[in-house]
């Protein structure tokens, strides 16, 4: 129950590869047996991929774990947001640190509000850059490209926006004899709205994020410290510092 719950997302193949890693690990320690901490490390490598011993100097690590700790923060914060399973600044692949808060069950449907509090939670990051030092970091990047993704789905696809249920993606025409013509695309006008409605949900998630972190912002600090102490906190050790979180949002009758 313990393996499903920290690997929800995962593939058969995901499954089998992180086993295999954690056999390999334990097999380099001459240990007998795989146990949890072994699954967890394995885990976060297929997931993450490999730890990285980086040399990067204090003032680095200090900002990856103020960034890091922006997302945790807000994830603890947000009613629809899933809590935090893992934080930690030990490097691995590109990312200098992460935030693993992974959904608690495998979701069919997403609600709006969860899309607009993860929003706020991706926006995190690059909040405590600017709240700490007033300063911008490239490590955003993936954070802004996802927070980007989720905005235009919502005004896009989803009639998430003031602009209402349509469309706005390019549109082929289904019809036998135009299968293969040039698809529908918005007018000029309606692609500005559209563009301006993204902006308007990416700015609205900074500035939430922004005001909850000044409003945390010992919470903030805490957590920064204790990862500069101890680089990687799990869910238990995270909720040890900030208190427990409060039961999730659900959908309800209005
Ligand atoms: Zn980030």
């Amino acid at each position: 129950e313990k393996i499903a719950k920290r690997t929800v997302g995962f593939s058969g193949a995901d499954l089998e590869n992180m086993m295999n890693e954690a056999a390999i690990a334990i097999a380099r320690e001459n240990k007998k047996e795989i146990d949890m901490e072994d699954i967890e490390e394995a885990s976060m490598k297929v997931k993450y991929g490999p730890s990285k011993k980086r040399l990067h100097d204090e003032y680095e690590r200090e900002m990856t774990a103020y960034h890091e700790a922006g997302h945790a923060v807000l994830a603890h914060m947000l009613p629809y947001a899933d809590p935090v399973h893992r934080i930690s600044i030990v490097s691995r692949g590109h990312a200098l640190g992460y935030t693993f808060t992974p959904p608690e069950k495998d979701k069919v449907q997403l609600l709006k509000s969860e899309m607009l509090d993860d929003m706020v939670v991706m926006m995190g990051g690059r909040a405590a850059e600017m709240l700490i030092y007033d300063e911008q970091t490239a490590g955003a990047s993936n954070d802004i490209e996802r927070a980007t993704r989720v905005a235009r789905s919502m005004v896009v696809e989803y009639g998430m926006s003031k602009l209402g249920p349509m469309n706005f993606a390019p549109q082929y025409d289904r019809s036998y004899a135009k299968a293969w013509g040039e698809p529908h695309k918005i007018s000029a006008q309606l692609q500005e709205k559209v563009d301006s409605e993204i902006r308007e949900l990416i700015d609205e998630a900074q500035k939430k994020a922004m005001t909850l972190l000044k409003k945390h912002r010992k919470q903030l600090d805490d957590v920064t410290t204790k990862l500069l102490e101890v680089e990687t906190l799990d869910g238990d050790e995270f909720e040890r510092v900030m208190g427990v979180k409060k039961a999730r949002k659900d959908l309800k009758r209005s």
